[in-house]
This record gives C-alpha cells, structure tokens and sequence, in this order.
C-alpha cells in the first residue's frame, strides 16, 4: 500500500493564496511552502508577503487588491506565466462591517460584498478557466464562516454575514458546474480564530466571554487549527470532495 499520507502532499502545485498577509492566509502560505507548493502570496501589504517570502520556499509576493478587477487578472495572469499552469486557488481575502444593520452606510454593505463575495467569484472564474484546460483540474477552497450559516447579532456584521452566506451556495453552484471540467469547489467555515480580524474582540472581556459561552469548547480557535481541513479540500487527499463546506468552529453550529 502507498504510504496515504503522500496524498496530502503538495509537491509540484501551484497554489495562489489571497489575503496572505496575516492570519489565516499567511498560515495557509506557510502550509503549503512546507509541503512542497509553489505558493503565490497576494494581498495589499506587499512588505509582509515579501517577508514570508524571504522566510518560506517558493512563495511569490503579489501584490493585489482583490476589489480591483485589473488586479485580480493580473494575479492570475503573472502566475499562469510563471509556472504555466494554476493548480489551488484559496479565496481568503476578507474584511467585515461592524455595525448595526439600521446604521450601515449602504457603500460599506456594498465594499464588503465586493471583497468577501464578488472577488473570490471573479477570481475563481478566471481560475477555473485556466485550470479547465489542465488534464489534472484544479481545486478551489473558499473561506466562509460559521456566519454563512447563521447570523452573528450581536457581533453585528450585515454584509459579512450576506456574503458568506452567498459564498457557501456559491461554492456548491460553482462546484456542480465544473465538476465536469475535474475542478473541485469546497469551502471551510471557520468559527472565532485568533486573528487581526478577531484579536480586538478576542481581547476584550465581553468579546471573549460570549465566544466561550457559545462554543462548547470554550475557546476561540487558532489559525493552525485549520490546517487539517485546508489540506484536505486543497490536495488530492480530497479527491471525491466537491461542494462540500467544512466547519471548523469547536462545536459553534452543531448546538
Ligand atoms: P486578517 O485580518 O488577519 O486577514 C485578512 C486578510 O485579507 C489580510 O491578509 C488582508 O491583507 C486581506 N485583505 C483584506 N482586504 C483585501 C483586499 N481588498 N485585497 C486583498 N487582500 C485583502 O483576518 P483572518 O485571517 O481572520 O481572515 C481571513 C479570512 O478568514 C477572511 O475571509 C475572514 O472572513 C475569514 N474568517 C475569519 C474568521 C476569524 O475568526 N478570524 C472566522 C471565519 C472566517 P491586506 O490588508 O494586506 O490586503
């Protein structure tokens, strides 16, 4: 029997990583360097990719902003010319709206839509064209949340929660129509990471106090506890897994 676990291996891939800057990206970049990818690294910040590219192998900075449809073909394009073919696309990028749905400015609705929905659309797209012509396909995993699933009041955030939401149906709908093409589309739901997004929230005590009164493990999660699962969806591993999207949130949605 061949060692099972050479199937989580990445070795050859090519793997664009959105909002590799921090978080949850930069562990993903971090990842997928060690088990042997070719990872381009894109967000905004460029020194911070530039640094984990300095201090991981294979990683290519990109600078991009996500709600920029020039940029998003350029990413794809600068990859596709550099390694001739685009294995894993991870749409991570994403911001959110704190703010009472009565009192959110509808262009601020609008902007979070934009980077949490329409992007990782426009970049899967442009992706999936690409790895259409690939006889080995590709695989798309897409970055939701719990909050795809349900609503977060109090921790109002009405555009965060309608873009999920449409990114965890996108991700079946995206799934059903290319599975033909041998690309796979899935997605992970995480629940309350420790982040930028989160630290703030994280750091104050009514902010870490309803976290752990709502999930029964009593924690937030950390960014590493999300490997297992990005790795799944992400490698041949995850072979027969389309449309599926996987919640990694410490028991948040099974109450
Ligand atoms: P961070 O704030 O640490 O990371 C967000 C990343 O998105 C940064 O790298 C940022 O890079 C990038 N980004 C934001 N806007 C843009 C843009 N316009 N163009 C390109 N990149 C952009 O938060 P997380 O790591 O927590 O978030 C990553 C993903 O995980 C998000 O989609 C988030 O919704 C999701 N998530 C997080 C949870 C959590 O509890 N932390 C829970 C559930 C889901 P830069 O500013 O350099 O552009």
């Amino acid at each position: 029997m061949n060692d099972p676990l050479n199937s989580f291996r990445l070795d050859g891939k090519v793997a664009i990583i959105t909002g590799a800057s921090s978080g949850i990206g930069a562990q993903t970049v971090k990842l997928f360097s060690h088990l042997g990818a070719d990872v381009v690294a894109a967000a905004r910040r460029e020194e911070r990719l530039i640094d984990l590219s300095n201090q991981y192998p294979n990683v290519m900075p990109v600078k991009c902003d996500v709600g920029n449809e020039e940029d998003c073909k350029n990413l794809v394009e600068t990859t596709f010319n550099r390694y001739k073919k685009i294995d894993i696309l991870v749409n991570n990028a994403g911001i959110s709206d704190p703010v009472q749905a009565l009192e959110e400015d509808l262009e601020q609705f609008k902007r979070v839509i934009q980077i949490d929905l329409i992007s990782c659309f426009h970049l899967a797209q442009l992706c999936a064209l690409r790895m259409k012509e690939q006889e080995s396909g590709g695989a798309i995993v897409n970055v939701a949340s719990i909050h795809g699933f349900v609503g977060s009041s109090p921790n109002n955030q009405p555009g965060y929660t309608a873009a999920k939401g449409g990114l965890v149906n996108l991700t079946r709908e995206l799934a059903l129509e290319w599975a033909r093409h041998g690309i796979r589309v899935n997605a992970i739901a995480p629940g309350y990471i420790s982040t930028e997004l989160t630290d703030e929230m994280i750091a104050g005590e009514s902010g870490r106090t309803w976290i752990e009164r709502n999930t029964p493990m009593r924690r937030p999660g950390e960014v590493e506890e999300l490997d297992g699962a990005m790795l799944l969806l992400a490698s041949e591993a995850g072979s027969y897994i389309t449309g599926e999207t996987i919640t990694i949130d410490g028991g948040w949605l099974a109450r």
